[in-house]
């Protein structure tokens, strides 16, 4: 039997460039009219007893090859677990080897989430007592923007995933949310839909999710820097959420993400808008040391560095929607690798704590949104 290499299926992404015994070469596919890639999901077949060792040689032209050191490969029997695997970076190729005991196995940057796996979810939470369906717009390849809403208090929440279509996590984050804000018996989902309304959106990159993009759209954008001035041609995506966002307002917010290099979930803020005040800022600033305190699952010494006054780049949505609206906005990033402060050896940064992560999230939320 030959070994089998595929990735054409929902969010897949490995080109093989060479099959020598054992030793399987592989490369990445950059997103479509973009040079970044990152994101790898493949499925390798017909090696039952068999040990082979893959090697993807473009690892060291990635988009962030920074992030490769101490990052394990997610692996997976059954496309529901999906565990760390030992994985090596020198002179550019990221490898790792794996004894096959199935007769299929598939391989990831991060626990993938289809597209199908949305329309599930979607749908689930869609018959949810309480909750309002919207489609806001429409991709390039004419798939939906889908928007959830729930409660009816007067403060505006936005919560969105996934403008960088890699970042499986932040769809993983967006379930738990989904699931907790329906839960009938949670307290704290109960005073958010007393005090709230709430809209989340679990995947505004539709499109790159289902190319197997790392951080694009269909036409190769990087929707995180089209927040200033999207458009129909290039970014409608933002376009829609962006008009949704100005027909309700906005009073707190948060856009969901992944960090390849840190090992750490972290939320970055909007210092350096034209209209910040320290008072303003100090919301944020607040909402994150009530986060670090209420899980261990956060923490808030490691992150990116702050805008300088006036510097913020407004094409990015935290800086765009605390400027546009005065919302307390903040953009969370969690690890493709793992949370180091509270690791797991076998899972890494995982979807279950992806999920339970965002049950904090919305719990602070709940216990400060009066203050907001
Ligand atoms: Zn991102």
């Amino acid at each position: 039997m030959s070994i089998d290499i595929c990735a054409a299926f929902d969010s897949g992404n490995i080109r093989v460039v060479d099959i020598d015994g054992d030793r399987v070469d592989l490369e990445i596919v950059q997103d479509h009219k973009s040079e970044f890639y990152q994101w790898f999901h493949f499925r390798a077949a017909g090696a039952k007893g068999r040990t082979l060792t893959f090697r993807i040689l473009n690892a060291g032209g990635a988009a962030y090859a920074f992030g490769w050191p101490g990052y394990k490969t997610r692996v997976s029997l059954d496309r529901e677990v999906w565990r760390q695997t030992e994985t090596d970076y020198a002179d550019g190729a990221l490898s790792f080897t794996h004894r096959f005991d199935s007769d299929v196995a598939w391989f990831a940057y991060f626990a993938p989430y289809s597209m199908e796996r949305h329309h599930d979810l979607v749908a689930r939470i869609a018959l949810m007592p309480g909750v309002t369906h919207r489609t806001l717009g429409h991709t390039l390849d004419g798939q939906p923007i889908d928007c959830l809403t729930m409660g009816d208090g007067a403060k505006q929440v936005w919560i969105y995933a996934r403008q960088h279509p890699g970042e499986t996590m932040a769809e993983w984050f967006m379930e738990g949310a989904l699931e907790k804000l329906t839960e009938p018996g949670d307290t704290g989902a109960r005073a958010l839909r007393e005090k709230a309304t709430l809209h989340l959106v679990p995947n505004m990159n539709p499109d790159g999710s289902r190319r197997g993009h790392l951080r694009t759209n269909a036409a190769g954008v990087n929707l995180n820097r089209e927040w200033s001035s999207p458009t129909r041609e290039r970014s409608p995506e933002v376009l829609a959420v962006r008009d949704a966002m100005d027909a309700s307002g906005v009073d707190f917010a948060m856009d969901v993400h992944g960090d390849e290099a840190i090992p750490a979930n972290f939320l970055a803020g909007f210092e350096g808008i034209p209209s910040w005040t320290d008072a303003h800022g100090e919301k944020f600033y607040e909402y994150a040391r009530r986060l670090a305190s209420a899980t261990p699952e956060f923490q808030l010494d490691l992150g990116y560095e702050k805008a300088a006054p006036g510097k913020a780049n407004l094409s990015m949505s935290t800086n765009q929607v605390a400027e546009r609206f005065g919302a307390v906005a903040m953009t969370l990033e969690m690890p493709f690798k793992d949370h180091d402060a509270n690791a797991d050896a076998q899972f890494g940064w995982s979807p279950a704590r992806c999920k339970a992560l965002a049950h904090a999230c919305l719990d602070t939320l709940a216990g400060q949104l009066d203050e907001i």
